[in-house]
């Protein structure tokens, strides 16, 4: 039986305001990098030079196995030619980018800026959607992994579904050492987005992803979590009260925007201005996807019910104790 060692972290730089990102090296039966960073000649040239420390070269890679589809997670892959290339099945559609779900997306965040009371040239989901792939890769992915299905090559990994911050975000979990890649579900310094994606088919319900990103953190708690290596910044070793303090902190936001709503009803954009009133003109999109979620949180626990007026969606507070 190979032994398989722990994770070996690679540090690259992104263009992005969240800083540089990490990919991982494990050494099992087959050399395996999980995700690929972002696609631009200084993260290309730090992955290569990280690996030749350690003895490797790009070529050396057996596979690649990806957490998400997000551009800085995903960006080097086309570098991995004739390699596998695994990850969550929903993944596939943001690598293969064809004209059918660019349409999709255009469609989707049109609708919805809309309803959120927001002029469509505000959501670059809607109107320029080939700028979000810029640094993204376009290799597919050569095969999928599900919950629970275990790692090819990688003794003891398994794979998690760990929905929320993305569709088909997966965390890959090595019980024997209570060791998490966790992707970008857990960050020491920050909160991940919860990122709004349009349904796999037209005319299915909305993703509601802080929900979803709230249920995959407290799935991840019920493990053994000795070390999460996140996708961005240190390693976490006090797991199970980040995760406490996340969930706390996302429902003290949620409450802070039912204090906002008041007595009044507000559309999503309104709160979205008072919530960010740097970040909305910043990236318009994420803002009003933080503040969605935190209204579908408060609609899932009855704190306020929305009304749909003339295709604009208006929140109440519900409850006032
Ligand atoms: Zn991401």
């Amino acid at each position: 039986m190979t032994q398989t060692k722990v994770a070996e972290k690679i540090i690259l730089p992104t263009p992005f305001a969240v800083g540089d990102v990490n990919v991982f090296l494990i050494e099992g039966e087959k050399l395996t990098m999980i995700d690929a960073g972002i696609k631009t000649k200084e993260a290309e040239n730090a992955l290569e030079s990280q690996l030749n420390e350690r003895g490797y070269t790009i070529s050396d890679i057996d596979q690649v196995i990806l957490t998400h589809h997000h551009s800085d997670h995903c960006g080097l892959v086309d570098l991995f030619e004739g390699k596998d290339l695994l990850g969550h099945e929903d993944n596939q559609r943001y690598l293969v980018r064809d004209d059918e779900f660019l349409d999709w997306q255009r469609e989707y965040f049109t609708g919805i800026s809309k309803k959120m009371g927001v002029p469509k040239e505000y959501m670059k989901y809607a109107n320029n959607v080939e700028s979000m792939y810029t640094y993204s890769g376009s290799k597919p992915l050569t095969g999928f992994l599900k919950e629970g299905d275990k790692i090819p090559g990688l003794e003891g990994w398994i794979a998690l579904e760990t929905f929320g911050h993305s569709q088909g975000h997966l965390s890959f979990y090595h019980e024997a050492t209570g060791s998490l890649i966790g992707g970008d579900l857990l960050l020491g310094r920050i909160s991940p987005n919860p990122i709004l994606e349009p349904p796999k088919k037209k005319g299915e319900a909305r993703f509601k992803p802080q929900l979803q990103l709230n249920e995959s953190l407290k799935k991840i708690e019920k493990n053994k979590l000795d070390i999460v290596y996140p996708g961005h910044g240190s390693n976490i070793t006090d797991a199970y009260s980040l995760i406490e303090k996340r969930l706390r902190k996302q429902h003290e936001r949620a409450m802070h925007v039912k204090g906002l709503i008041g007595e009044g009803e507000n559309t999503i954009l309104e709160l979205a201005v008072q919530l960010f009133p740097k970040a909305i003109r910043r990236d318009p999109a994420l803002a009003l996807f933080e503040t969605l979620g935190q209204l579908d949180y408060l609609e899932s626990i009855q704190k306020v019910e929305k009304q749909d007026k003339e295709g604009v969606l208006y929140y109440r507070v519900t409850t006032h104790e």
